[in-house]
């Protein structure tokens, strides 16, 4: 479902105004919650470009781009995202697991830096020769 993808890749921000990955900007103008300038909320209206919200425009965010939930230019992409991950379950869930432990592997590979002070508390250990 739609719903279920949107509440997965949301964005996590939301604003006053805010413009889609296409171009097209929303706004809320609710003047109880949000700061405008003077006479930015008219301009905006008269603005045929524009589409007015009565809630805060918020973001969805996948395949490196982010969009204003409201627009529509996302949709037919989102649910072929959404359509694949739901046909290729076990597929993206091997892929996923191959890739932890290959990241577990590289990560065993670094030497641990010890950041812990005798006291417990912790404190990196810097050598005194290195500048910064
Ligand atoms: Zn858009």
């Amino acid at each position: 479902m739609i719903e279920t993808f949107i509440t997965a890749f949301r964005a996590g921000h939301s604003g006053c105004r805010g413009t889609c990955d296409c171009g097209r900007e929303f706004f809320n103008p609710d003047v109880f919650v949000w700061d405008f300038d003077e006479g930015e909320i008219d301009a905006l209206r008269e603005d045929d470009s524009t589409v007015e919200l009565n809630y805060a425009v918020q973001y969805i965010k996948f395949m490196n781009r982010e969009y204003v939930i409201d627009c529509n230019c996302w949709r037919a992409k989102g649910t072929e995202v959404m359509n694949f991950i739901d046909h290729h379950g076990p597929q993206i869930a091997k892929y996923l697991n191959t890739e932890r432990e290959r990241k577990i592997h590289e990560a065993e590979q670094v030497e641990i830096i010890k950041i812990l002070s005798d006291d417990g508390l912790k404190k990196p250990e810097f050598d005194d020769d290195i500048p910064f």
